[in-house]
C-alpha cells in the first residue's frame, strides 16, 4: 500500500465517522430534519465491500410536503433578492466547495465506487459550475426586444417557483450541482431528491450551501426511495418543474407523475452513445479517448463511448490495442490513487453488468478483454465482431463494457450509429474535416465530439435526443428551463383600437 492510499484511507475514515451513528436525516428549511415516520430507514453502503456507511431515513410524502412548503415559503424572497447578492451567495458556495473539495471527494470515492482520481476534478468541477452560474445570475432575467410599428414589445423572464431535482448515484455531488446552480442562481428554490445508493455528498452540498449564506428553505434535501420521495417530489403541486437526471424508464413515470399538476420536465437520461472511427483518424489521440470514454468513471457515464464502430480496414489493429491497453487498465479500491477502474454502485448494478457479459458470449460476440468481475469489481471488458442488433450493442449496459461493431463506409457507419432508441452523445474520429461536418449533421445525437473525448464547455447545450432526453442544460439553456418568459407589449399611444358598442 502506498503512503498516498494510506492517507487516502485514512482521511476517508475521519470524515465518514459522523455518518455513522444515528440516522440521515433530510435537510428542510434550514436545518437538519428527522424523519416523520422515525423509524423507516435504509442502509447505504460502500461498493468497496458492501459494508454499511450510514443508515439513512426513507422519508415519505410527508417529508417531501415539509420541503416543499419550505420551498414555496421561501420563494418570493429570493425571487426578489438582486441578482448580485444571489452572485456573492453562490460564489461562497463555490469557495467552501472548493475548501472542502477533499472532503467531498474522498467521501463520494467511498459511497459510489469512483476512483479518488475523477472525484477530485468532480468536486472541484460542483464548484465551477456554481461559479459560472453564479456570474449569470444577473443577466437571467434578461429577455429580448421586439419594437413594432404601433407597440413595443419586450419579454423578461421570471423564475418559475419551487422546483424539484431529482439525481442519480454515478457521480452525484457534480450532477447535484449542475442542476441546482442554475436553478439557485435565477431565483428558484430547490427540493434535491438524491439517489439512495449514494447520498452522502447531497448532505454535505446542502450544509456548505446553508452555511455560505443561502436562505432558509431556499434548498432542501429529502432522502428516500424513488417511487416514494421521488414520486412524491414529482406530485406535488406546489412544485413547478422537476429537473431530473437518471434512466428512462424512470424519466417516463416522472412524466406520468407529474401530469396531473401540469409539471415542466426536464430529462437527462440513458445513452448508447457511438464512437465513430475511420481509418484516417489520429489513431493514437482516438485510442486514448476511445479507452477514457469507456472506462472512467467505471462506464457508469451517461455519455460514455460504449458503442465503437471502427472502419473495417484497421479494425484489427485498432481493437488489437483496445484490448491490450483494456487488460492494462489498473482496477482496485477507489481511494488507491492507482486506481482508474473501481467497484460497481452496488451487487445489484454488478449483476445487471455480469448478465451482460453472459448475454455478449450467448449471443456470439467475441470477448477481447475482461468479461469477469469479483465482489463488486469487473475488467476493462471488450467485445469484438458484435452486430449493431445484438442487445449488448442496443442497451444501455453502464459499466466498464465496450462493444465494438465493424463498418464499411460512411452511410453504414451513420446507419449504425443512428439504429438506436438513444440519441444522447456521439464522438467522431476523422481528419477529413468535410466528413466530420457530415457526419455530425447526420447523427441523431444531442452532442457531437469531433476529434475529442467528451470536452465539457459550460454555456454550451447539454442533452440528449430520442430516448436520452427533453431539454438541454448549460448557460442560457438551463435559465429557459428554470424560467418563465414573460412578454409586455406597450403601445406608443395612438393606434386604432376597435370601437364595439360605440
Ligand atoms: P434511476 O432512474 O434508477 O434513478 C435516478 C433517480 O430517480 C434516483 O434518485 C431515484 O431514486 C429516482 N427515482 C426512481 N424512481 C422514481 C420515480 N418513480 N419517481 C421519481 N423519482 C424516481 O437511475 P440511476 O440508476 O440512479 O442512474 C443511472 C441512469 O442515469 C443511467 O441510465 C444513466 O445513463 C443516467 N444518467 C444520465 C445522465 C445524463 O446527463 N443524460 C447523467 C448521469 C446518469
Amino acid at each position: 500500500m502506498t503512503a498516498a492510499f494510506e492517507k487516502n484511507l485514512r482521511r476517508a475514515e475521519k470524515y465518514l465517522a459522523r455518518f455513522e451513528d444515528g440516522v440521515l436525516g433530510h435537510f428542510i428549511g434550514g436545518e437538519h430534519a428527522a424523519n416523520s415516520a422515525p423509524g423507516e430507514t435504509f442502509e447505504d453502503t460502500s461498493p468497496v465491500d458492501n459494508r454499511v456507511i450510514a443508515r439513512i431515513a426513507a422519508g415519505g410524502a410527508a417529508d417531501i410536503d415539509a420541503a416543499a412548503q419550505a420551498a414555496a415559503a421561501a420563494f418570493p424572497r429570493w425571487r426578489d433578492t438582486p441578482g448580485a447578492e444571489r452572485r456573492r451567495i453562490l460564489h461562497r458556495v463555490a469557495d467552501l466547495i472548493a475548501e472542502r473539495a477533499d472532503e467531498i471527494a474522498l467521501v463520494e470515492s467511498v459511497d459510489s465506487g469512483q476512483c479518488i482520481r475523477f472525484m477530485e476534478k468532480a468536486a472541484l468541477r460542483g464548484a465551477e459550475n456554481f461559479r459560472f452560474f453564479a456570474d449569470k445570475a444577473d443577466e437571467a432575467a434578461a429577455g429580448r426586444s421586439m419594437p413594432a410599428s404601433e407597440h413595443f414589445n419586450y419579454s423578461l423572464r421570471q423564475p418559475i417557483g419551487p422546483v424539484g431535482v431529482i439525481t442519480p448515484w454515478n457521480t452525484p455531488f457534480m450532477l447535484a450541482t449542475w442542476k441546482i446552480a442554475p436553478a439557485l442562481a435565477c431565483g428558484c428554490t430547490v427540493v434535491h431528491k438524491p439517489a439512495e445508493w449514494s447520498p452522502l455528498s447531497a448532505m454535505l452540498l446542502a450544509e456548505i450551501m446553508h452555511a455560505a449564506g443561502v436562505p432558509p428553505g431556499v434548498i432542501n434535501t429529502v432522502n428516500g426511495g424513488g417511487e416514494t420521495v421521488g414520486k412524491a417530489l414529482s406530485e406535488h403541486p406546489l412544485v413547478r418543474a422537476i429537473a431530473f437526471v437518471g434512466g428512462t424508464e424512470t424519466g417516463s413515470a416522472i412524466m406520468r407523475q407529474g401530469a396531473a399538476t401540469l409539471k415542466r420536465v426536464h430529462f437527462e437520461l440513458g445513452g448508447k452513445n457511438p464512437v465513430l472511427v475511420f481509418a484516417d483518424a489520429d489513431i493514437e489521440r482516438a485510442l486514448d479517448a476511445v479507452l477514457f470514454m469507456i472506462y472512467s468513471l467505471n462506464g457508469e457515464r451517461c455519455t460514455s463511448g460504449s458503442r465503437l464502430l471502427v472502419e473495417r480496414g484497421i479494425a484489427g489493429d485498432f481493437l488489437a490495442r483496445v484490448a491490450e491497453r483494456a487488460r492494462r487498465i489498473t482496477v482496485g479500491h477507489p481511494l488507491d490513487p492507482r486506481s482508474v477502474v473501481g467497484p460497481l454502485i452496488h451487487p445489484r448494478h454488478h449483476a445487471k453488468v455480469m448478465r451482460y457479459l453472459e448475454l455478449g458470449r450467448a449471443e456470439g460476440a467475441t470477448l477481447a478483454a475482461g468479461g469477469a468481475g469479483e465482489g463488486n469489481y469487473i475488467q476493462p471488458t471488450l467485445f469484438c465482431n458484435a452486430d449493431n442488433s445484438m442487445r449488448i450493442a442496443r442497451e444501455e449496459i453502464f459499466g466498464p463494457v465496450l462493444v465494438a461493431v465493424e463498418f464499411a463506409d460512411e452511410d453504414e457507419a451513420v446507419g449504425i450509429a443512428n439504429a438506436s432508441r438513444y440519441g444522447l452523445a456521439a464522438y467522431l474520429w476523422s481528419e477529413d474535416a468535410a466528413r466530420a461536418q457530415r457526419l455530425a449533421r447526420r447523427i441523431d445525437a444531442g452532442m457531437v465530439w469531433v476529434n475529442s473525448e467528451n470536452n465539457r464547455h459550460l454555456p454550451s447545450p447539454f442533452g440528449g435526443m430520442k430516448d436520452s432526453g427533453i431539454g438541454r442544460d448549460g448557460g442560457d439553456y438551463s435559465f429557459e428551463f428554470y424560467m418563465e418568459t414573460k412578454n409586455i407589449c406597450v403601445a406608443h399611444g395612438g393606434h386604432r383600437i376597435p370601437r364595439i358598442g360605440a
